[in-house]
């Protein structure tokens, strides 16, 4: 490394989208600081601006452009270089904005901190990837750190353009997954959610099990909780589902995509199980994991709606199996973003937006209903909570086990501890 030459440099990062262009971000982030440029929040001037953009929607596709418009306006002699997504999917429209000195599509990620360091003329490299997927961890927040395992998808569901941004499922190595983590714990780390496109889906490239993967984090000293970010439903399998049961570090806690409540639209969309296998799942993690006096499990779900074709009569019925049978403490409502080249962008019944519209603000309310009965079905019951190191206006927050915020008075000797309290 020439450190001389870098020394003067600035590097200002902008992310939008997922989990994984967090973790990423933050991962190029440490490749700069080690190769001895400072990195500034992206509202100081900067010589060089790394935007990692999203297109899960068209507005995120808009939103990247826009953003990559915006700090070109704000500061035109610095170079803005462009990943993510939108960058693999939209290439040469990004390529063609005014100030875009460099462009990375999805599998060039290990290329990006090499890359941007030649191009500022600076000698160094450390690309850190696992053969062709690039291995992040996110380290912002200090006591909880998002770490990747998986990329890609194989699954080609009929409204989503991931297979296409990101490629085909592959993973990190389980030995580099536990290097990140210890390294995680050596920062003061003491909670880690794994992060995938597709998660469950992992082992695909080396052979390992994602069961394997959890064990051998579940051994890492130092790191005390796991949660696991998006698990599609089939793939969260009862032996996982015993496993985690069986006293380990991860949580009752977890994110799982159902995307809609009736048969006839899961096949649609491609979708790899039924209404009632996923209803099936949701008994058997419940029955595993809850039990009189312990906290309950805490599901997220994924449910898009408008997808085309969908009548009001199956989106009551989504509503429906929402209320009634799964009764999940959290819904991640999406509306459905025609994408081009997709097979649901030239189905027929493409439902109005405004209609879309209607369809999200009924489940966001059906989502606060059923987030207060979470928290008050878990009144009395003792919890653990991991308290974070921000000072907010003399409170500090944290998270139980079963993901409740938890809010108590500003204790600086707290931060980053585990502690019990009655919910
Ligand atoms: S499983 Fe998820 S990431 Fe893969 S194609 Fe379906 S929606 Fe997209």
């Amino acid at each position: 490394m020439r450190m001389g030459e870098s020394k003067h440099k600035k590097i200002a990062f902008l992310t939008l989208g997922c989990k994984l262009n967090y973790a990423e971000t933050s991962t190029y982030e440490r490749g700069f600081l080690e190769a001895g440029l400072e990195v500034v929040p992206w509202s100081q001037k900067a010589d060089v601006y790394l935007v990692n953009t999203c297109s899960v929607t068209a507005t995120s596709d808009a939103k990247s452009r826009n953003l990559i418009r915006k700090v070109h306006r704000v500061n035109p002699e610095a170079a803005v270089v462009v990943t993510g997504c939108s960058a693999q999917l939209r290439r040469s429209e990004i390529e063609a904005i005014p100030g875009v000195s460099l462009v990375f599509g999805c599998n060039e990620k290990s290329a990006v901190v090499p890359g941007m360091l030649k191009h500022l003329g600076i000698t160094q490299l450390s690309p850190g990837a696992a053969g062709d997927v690039f291995a992040a961890w996110s380290s912002g927040e200090r006591t909880r750190s998002f770490l990747k395992v998986q990329d890609g998808c194989d699954n080609f569901c009929a409204y989503c353009t991931v297979p296409y941004a990101r490629g085909s499922s592959r993973n990190v190595p389980i030995s580099e997954c536990v290097e990140n983590a210890r390294s995680a714990a050596a920062l003061g780390v003491r909670e880690i959610v794994l992060t995938g496109v597709n998660t469950g889906d992992f082992g695909r490239s080396t052979g390992e099990s994602f069961l394997s993967l959890l064990k051998a984090l579940d051994a890492v000293d130092g790191i005390e909780r796991y949660r696991i970010s998006s698990i599609e439903p089939n793939l969260l399998t009862e032996e996982i589902v015993d496993w985690i049961a069986s006293g380990t570090k991860f949580q009752p806690h977890f994110h799982i995509p159902l995307q809609t409540g009736t048969d006839e639209q899961l096949a649609a969309m491609g979708r790899k199980y039924t209404t009632g296998f996923f209803a099936s799942r949701i008994d058997h993690v419940r029955k595993a994991l809850e039990a009189p006096g312990r906290p309950l499990v805490f599901f997220g779900i994924d449910v898009m709606v408008g997808l085309p074709g969908e009548t009001p009569e199956q989106f009551a019925r989504t509503l429906e199996f929402l209320r009634d049978r799964v009764r999940p403490a959290f819904i991640h409502v999406f509306p459905y973003s025609r994408r081009p080249g997709t097979p649901a962008a030239s189905m027929p019944g493409q439902v109005p937006e405004a209609v879309k519209k209607e369809r999200v603000a009924a489940l966001e309310e059906l989502c606060s209903q059923l987030h207060a009965d979470f928290v008050e079905a878990n009144r009395g019951i003792r919890e653990r909570v991991l308290w974070e190191s921000t000072d907010r206006d003399g409170f500090m927050e944290g998270y139980t086990g079963n993901y409740i915020r938890i809010r108590r008075p500003w204790e600086p000797s707290l931060s980053g501890k585990i502690t019990e309290v009655t919910i």
